[in-house]
């Protein structure tokens, strides 16, 4: 029987010949396999449909322990550019894989798959991908089964920081009880402000901030600590993203060192004119 129903791609790959399975997480009946005939022959009606990273309504038949089946569809976001930009694709892949490794294969999860739907929203139009990631991570931990507290000291519940992080007792620590952890993270209170805030926020409501640089690599510093501990995946995806933003950081690094010397020159420049006149 047809069914239509609404899903975002999370991959393809070749299976056969030229057929293809395609992993999509629908609206309505959680992440499913579905199996393309033909896929890969040039022209194929559903090709822009299976594309990763791309959200569609659908027509096709549901099976609930076996493979489904598309028929056809119509575009409801491409979104250029996360398809455009590789940075943004590498962030949106990583949200990707990640709600992939947080649902189980054929359970409704309306809500995640809202927050996919949200963060591809917001990675098409560069709003602050690195607070973006941080929130999508911070909203499935409890997905992973792990609940960080994030709310109050975990000795003496005070809301009054300036905290730091235990990794190993899951939550904060307020000054006076710093001395609980000998591992603590030693991190800049303000990170930590920020993911308070993030937990409270829903995605809709974050827009473009601007933060330095040191501040959201503490986010990612912190974030990585908590997910090493208790998630443990090693996604592909994330060493890539990795890769690329540490790439990032370095042609930033030039730059602004060949901005400053040029700058320097145009002084001594200045100061050789003027001794000449
Ligand atoms: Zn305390």
């Amino acid at each position: 029987m047809n069914e239509s129903f609404e899903g975002i791609v999370l991959f393809k790959r070749p299976y056969r010949d030229l057929d293809a399975l395609v992993k999509i997480f629908t609206q309505n009946y959680g992440t499913k396999m579905f199996f393309v005939k033909a896929l890969n022959k040039p022209n194929h009606s559903l090709n822009s449909h299976t594309l990763p990273l791309t959200k569609h309504s659908y027509i096709g038949t549901i099976n609930q322990d076996s493979l489904s089946f598309l028929k056809e569809a119509n575009t409801l976001n491409m979104y250029r550019q996360v398809q455009m930009d590789p940075v943004i694709q590498a962030y949106a892949v990583y949200a990707s894989q990640l709600v992939d490794a947080a649902c189980p294969d054929n359970e409704p999860r309306p809500e995640i798959y809202q927050l996919l739907s949200e963060t591809l929203n917001k990675l098409d139009q560069h709003i602050a991908p690195e607070i973006i990631i941080a929130y999508i991570e911070l909203r499935l931990l409890p997905e992973f089964g792990t609940y960080f507290n994030f709310e109050h000291c975990l000795y003496c519940q005070t809301i009054q920081g300036p905290f730091d992080m235990s990794i190993r007792q899951m939550g904060l620590l307020c000054p006076r009880h710093y001395h609980q952890d000998s591992h603590r993270m030693q991190t800049d209170p303000n990170a930590i402000y920020i993911l308070q805030h993030l937990q409270r926020l829903s995605l809709e409501d974050i827009q473009n901030v601007s933060l330095s640089p040191q501040l959201l690599a503490e986010i990612r510093r912190l974030m990585d600590a908590i997910y090493d501990e208790y998630v443990g995946l090693r996604l592909k995806s994330k060493s890539y993203l990795n890769q690329l933003t540490k790439m990032e950081q370095e042609i930033n690094k030039l730059k602004n060192s060949r901005e400053k010397s040029n700058k320097e020159k145009a002084v001594e420049k200045d100061k050789t004119q003027d001794e000449e006149n």
